[in-house]
């Protein structure tokens, strides 16, 4: 699948943002985004007032960046969040909170979420018993999500809970750092997802 294979922090730079792209970095004083405020570019430091549709669009890429989502895939959720009952928004980040890749991420198995991604796509996760390899599965309440037994003893993963070991593990993941194990507990609400990121501005540009 397609990927953005650019640099990571320049995406931060430019929503002004820290998006916790590159693990530890991204907690240390290397952070690019502490460094510099300016977007990245020959016209970045210039303040521009942005448009109602400049706004919109920002927060998009906001969201797709965060999670590591391309474009048609991001634009797949909104359809699938628009067609479930509730609000748009709000079910749109809670479709991208469900993604394996970010429930191991979250479970502090991943140091960002393209390493939880990675780790996924080498087969190292199981979902209520059964190898899934695929990044986009989504999670259910209910499900258990493991690390295999052939996995467990990896020095990569031992190294990445001593990393993220500071990482606060969101209440409706009930994580086991011993078994390497979660149970998802329930899907997560709006006010689990400690995103910076104003989802009615996302669900406004879609709509026009
Ligand atoms: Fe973003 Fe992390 Fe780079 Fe900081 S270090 S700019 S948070 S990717």
């Amino acid at each position: 699948m397609a990927r953005y294979t650019g640099a990571s922090c320049r995406l931060c730079r430019r929503e002004g943002t820290k998006l916790f792209l590159k693990g530890a970095r991204c907690s240390s004083d290397k952070c690019a985004v502490s460094k510099r405020t300016s977007a990245p570019g020959q016209h970045g430091q210039g303040k521009k007032k942005q448009s109602g549709y400049g706004l919109q669009l920002r927060e998009k890429q906001k969201a797709k960046r965060y999670y590591g989502v391309l474009e048609k895939q991001f634009r797949n959720y909104f359809e699938l969040a628009s067609k479930k009952q509730g609000i748009t928004g709000e079910n749109l980040l809670i479709l991208l909170e469900r993604r394996l890749d970010n429930v191991v991420y979250r479970m502090g198995l991943g140091t960002s979420r393209a390493e939880a991604r990675q780790l996924v796509r080498h087969g190292h996760f199981t979902v209520n018993g059964k190898k899934v390899n695929i990044p986009s599965y989504l999670v259910s309440a209910g499900d258990v999500v493991a690390v295999c037994e052939k996995s467990a003893s990896i020095e990569r993963l031992k190294v990445i809970l001593d990393d993220t070991s500071g990482r606060i593990v969101p209440a409706w993941i009930d994580f086991d750092a011993d078994k390497l194990t979660a149970n998802v507990n329930a899907l997560p609400a709006r006010a689990d997802i400690d995103i910076d990121i104003e989802e009615h501005l996302i669900v406004e540009l879609y709509s026009k």
